[in-house]
């Protein structure tokens, strides 16, 4: 198990849409991959990480939230999102883009479909800070950023942010 060094804005990486996993050609690899991508989230006191934020363009994504401060692992192979209500706007994160948070307008309840480590297919509804998880993850597949969400104006101001955070990013 490897804690691994996460991708950071500007790399070519998490501007890419990811391929699906595909579980007959990857099936022996995903135990390692989904190791390494616990112990990566964890130890950056995360509550999602995507495969391109280890540098891999695959549909792979973990989450946990912790509900009630007991951990709660949500693996997501190929997740697609079956339906979303409701609007809310909170502030949001990124491993990949650290010491930047900004508010995001995001869908408020939102239900996925994914497969499971076993290559399992399963639904399952989140709100709230899960709904968020589901949809900030889903968009690192498809090569986008939070920051990628927000007005114009906004981007613009964080783009000087970044120019200076980046010099203490690893
Ligand atoms: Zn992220």
């Amino acid at each position: 198990m490897s804690v691994l060094r996460i991708t950071k804005h500007g790399e070519e990486v998490l501007k890419k849409p990811s391929k699906p996993f595909d579980f007959g050609a990857m099936k022996k690899d995903l135990p390692a991959l989904l190791r390494d991508m616990w112990a990566t989230m964890y130890a950056a006191r995360g509550v999602g990480l995507a495969a391109p934020q280890i540098g891999l363009n695959v549909r792979v994504a973990v989450i946990d939230v912790r509900p009630d401060d007991k951990p709660q692992r949500l693996t997501l192979i190929n997740p697609e999102i079956l339906s979303k209500e409701g609007e809310l706007q909170e502030e949001e994160g990124c491993l990949s883009i650290p010491g930047l948070y900004a508010p995001v307008k995001r869908s408020a309840r939102v239900r996925i479909r994914a497969m499971d480590q076993h290559g399992r297919s399963y639904e399952v509804a989140g709100q709230g800070l899960l709904a968020r998880a589901f949809q900030h993850e889903i968009d690192h597949l498809d090569g986008k950023l939070f920051i990628d969400r927000l007005p114009l104006g906004d981007r613009l101001k964080v783009s000087r942010l970044i120019k200076d955070l980046r010099a203490r990013w690893a």
